[in-house]
Parts: structure tokens; sequence; C-alpha cells
């Protein structure tokens, strides 16, 4: 198809395969088939290639794009700063207004006490900072031996050495043996002995049994995401979180949500611990907070962790070059607004019925259809061999990347997780100005 593309997208391809090498990409396949889609341009839930198809952006290309393609509000705010002053440091005590005011807002907005923002350019560098973080609170409380993290079985929380090695999706930690010594996968998830039941047959290497087995005073935190996005759209079942909080409480462990993909409406709340009730103790937040139109992501603690910073004479010796980048804060604080002005984080809410009832209609269709599950705008599915008795399809059929490359042939782009043994999950995540007629098509 691509191959048959004009000279000047032939030239593309062939630089493309020369010069660039793409995330989570097998470089061997990419020289025999080159890029799948070259992108060229977007209008709402829709992208154009450099061919001229249109295709349905069903997963807002990496959870991100929430406002959708082609805003030119958006676009607006980021000129209007770049040719004012397009980007001013951070560091030693430097600050801009943008940075000040977006600061003000997402506190704002933000659960419990969630008082104070460190700013970052993505998610993995909100999870590391995060890390960080909780560990020099320890270390000015005196508590210099709590330096471990916990994460979970099928968590995604970035790819920076300390992210990534929290992140609990083996084919993440193949590739170059890197791992933080200090970060420790609990192999558990999502299971009752979180709630106590030490007779679930999961208990060995839970939160719980973790924290038993190093003890709490080598730990820092605990980090998940409340809704696992790229793990298969798991959602945290009711009480799950609550219960981690309190283990974590009761034994002086820091919670850190990892808000990056359920943060700023894409589950029809604020952030995705909101549909529990859980104030974490530290939040990791990015993609949303500029719908994608600019890389910025924070930190934002809660308010017994920022008096203690800010009661210590010690430096916060942390920092990226653009931590509060003045034009990505500025995309930041208009995206907010929209979603505000135009009930965004409603109409994720109003969205996640049309597409339950899309799932009813496909169950009814489909016998390998199960499991499917949506919170506002955060959505999947399964596919088994037999649902009836939980029955997967064999290791060899990919049967999520085969239906994902059947909607990509018919224009409408959706994201595969099969890399785990036997599960099969489609994952559906559209812009959040979606209507419900783009759902229902
Ligand atoms: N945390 C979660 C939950 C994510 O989904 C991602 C990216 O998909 C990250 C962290 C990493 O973010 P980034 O790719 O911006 O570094």
């Amino acid at each position: 198809t691509i191959s048959q593309a004009l000279p000047e997208i032939q030239e593309l391809i062939e630089l493309d395969k020369k010069h660039y090498l793409h995330p989570t990409t097998v470089p061997k396949l990419f020289q025999e088939k080159g890029p799948k889609i070259i992108f060229q341009e977007g209008k709402g839930i829709r992208v154009t290639d450099v061919k001229g198809d249109t295709y349905i952006d069903g997963v807002s290309m990496l959870w991100n794009v929430n406002l959708g393609h082609g805003n030119q509000e958006l676009a607006k705010a980021a000129y209007d700063q770049l040719s004012t002053i397009a980007y001013s440091s951070s560091f030693y005590s430097y600050s801009n207004p943008n940075a000040v005011r977006l600061a003000q807002k997402v506190v704002s907005v933000a659960p419990g006490d969630l008082s104070a923002i460190f700013y970052t350019s993505g998610g993995s560098e909100s999870n590391d900072t995060a890390f960080k973080l909780a560990r020099f609170y320890w270390n000015l409380k005196g508590r210099k031996a709590k330096k471990k993290i916990i994460s979970i079985t099928r968590s995604y929380h970035g790819a920076t050495v300390s992210a990534g090695s929290a992140t609990g999706i083996e084919a993440f930690h193949n590739f170059a043996g890197s791992r933080d010594i200090d970060i420790i996968n609990a192999r558990g998830h999502v299971t009752n002995c979180e709630l106590g039941y030490k007779t679930d047959s999961n208990y060995e290497g839970c939160i719980r049994d973790t924290i038993e087995k190093v003890g709490a005073e080598n730990i820092a935190a605990v980090i998940l995401e409340p809704i696992q996005g790229a793990g298969g759209v798991h959602v945290s079942p009711d009480g799950y979180l609550k219960a981690v909080k309190e283990l974590c409480k009761a034994n002086e462990i820091l919670l850190i949500a990892d808000e990056v993909i359920c943060g700023f409406g894409r589950t029809g709340k604020w952030f995705g611990v909101d549909n529990w009730d859980v104030v974490p103790d530290i939040m990791s937040v990015a993609k949303g907070i500029t719908s994608g139109y600019a890389q910025l992501g924070g930190v934002m603690v809660n308010k017994e962790i920022r008096d203690t910073l800010n009661e210590h004479d010690q430096i916060l010796g942390h920092g990226f070059t653009y931590s509060g980048h003045p034009t990505a804060c500025a995309v930041a604080l208009k995206n907010l607004e929209i979603i505000e002005r135009d009930n965004l984080i409603e109409n994720a809410k109003n969205m996640e019925l049309v597409l339950k009832n899309g799932f009813e209609y496909l169950a009814n269709k489909h016998k390998h259809f199960t499991k499917p599950r949506a919170i506002g705008l955060l959505a999947g599915f399964d596919l088994q061999a037999n649902p009836d008795t939980d029955t997967p399809f064999e290791q060899s059929i990919r049967a999520a990347s085969f239906v994902v490359e059947h909607c990509f042939n018919n224009k409408l782009i959706l994201r595969a997780a099969d890399f785990e043994e036997g599960k099969n999950i489609v994952a559906i995540a559209p812009p959040l100005i979606i209507n419900k007629e783009e759902v229902e098509e």
C-alpha cells in the first residue's frame, strides 16, 4: 500500500528506515516493512496520513490527545507564548507566570490535600521524580533506609531506568537488562490479600506480602495506576485502592498514584483515584495535562510532604531543563480551561454509556468478545477462545493484534495488549471530545 505511494513518500520511507530508530518497534521488521503509517494532519477524532487516508483515532494516539486533533485554541496558546518568551528556566529559583498559574490550577482540581507540583517533561520523568521525592522526604524525616519502591504486575510506569524498572510488563525489561535495584515488582495484581486475606492464592508476591518480607522500614512508596492502561485496561476492583492506601498508611509507606493516563478527565472524573475517593500522597501526571500539544508532566505532593520539604534547608537536587516550560504550561492552562468550559469530563462519562451499548452489541454478535469495561473513555475488552469457560486462546493466536490490524485496515486505530501469555485485550480510549454518533461509528 504505502510502497505504491508518491516518490516523496518513498523517500520519507527510505530515510526513516535509514536514520530513525522507533520506540517499541522491532528494528529488523521495520527494515522489511517500513513505517505503518506516516501521519500528516488531524482534526477532531480523526487523523490523515501522507497518502490522504483518514482514520478514527480510537486511542487518542498514546492515550494523550484528549482534546482531539487540530485544536486551534491550543495552537494559539502555544504561538502566543512562543512569540513572547518561548522558554525560561525554572532552576535557581527562577519562575514564570504560566508555571505558577498552572500549579495553582492543578492543585485546585486535585483530590484531597495535594498541594504542590514539581514539573517534568513527561510521564517517565514524573515517576522517576516521584521516587526521588519520596526518598528525599524520608531522608528529611531521618528514615534513610526507606528507599525501596513497590510496583505491581502489568503496570506501566514509563521507560527510564527507574520508572522502567517499576513497569511490570516483562517485554520492557528483556531489552537492555537495566534495572533499578531498589524497585520491587510485587507479582500480585489486584488481589484480595491487600484486603487482608492471607488465604488468597495470590498472597505470595502481593503488596502486603512484599511489605512483610522486605520490611516497611526499607520501603519508601508503593506506585500503581488507578486503572492500568498499557497493561490491558485493568480496572481496580471496588475497595482495592482504599485497602492499599490503608496498608500504606499503617506501614508508613507513601502511596504514589500514577495518573499519567487517568488524569484530567479520561475516566469521567478529574483523576482516576476520584472514582474511589482515595487520596494518594503523591500523584504523577503527564499526557492529558496538555492533551499532547506540548511535552509536560508533573508530580503532585500532599501538604505534609510539601511542608516537610519547605522546613529543611537541603537542596532539592533534581530537575529537567524543561521543568515548568512556559509554553508547555500555557498550553496546559488553555487545555484545562477548555476541559472545564466544554464539560468534557461529563462528556467522557456520558460517552461511557454509549460505548457500553456498543459493547453489548458486540457481545451479542461475536462469541470471542468478553469482559468489556469502560470507566469514562478508558475502555477495553478481552478476546477468548471460549468466554463461557474463561478459556484463553493458545499463545500462538494473537487475536487482539488480529482485531486491531483488521480495524486499522478499516480506518480505525485501536491498541492491542497481548504481550502476556494467553491475554488478548483490545484497548479503546478516544479523545474526550467524541460525540454519540462518532462513538457509534
Ligand atoms: N505512566 C503511565 C500510566 C503511562 O501510561 C505512561 C505512558 O504511556 C507513562 C507513565 C510514561 O509516560 P511517558 O511516555 O510520557 O514518559
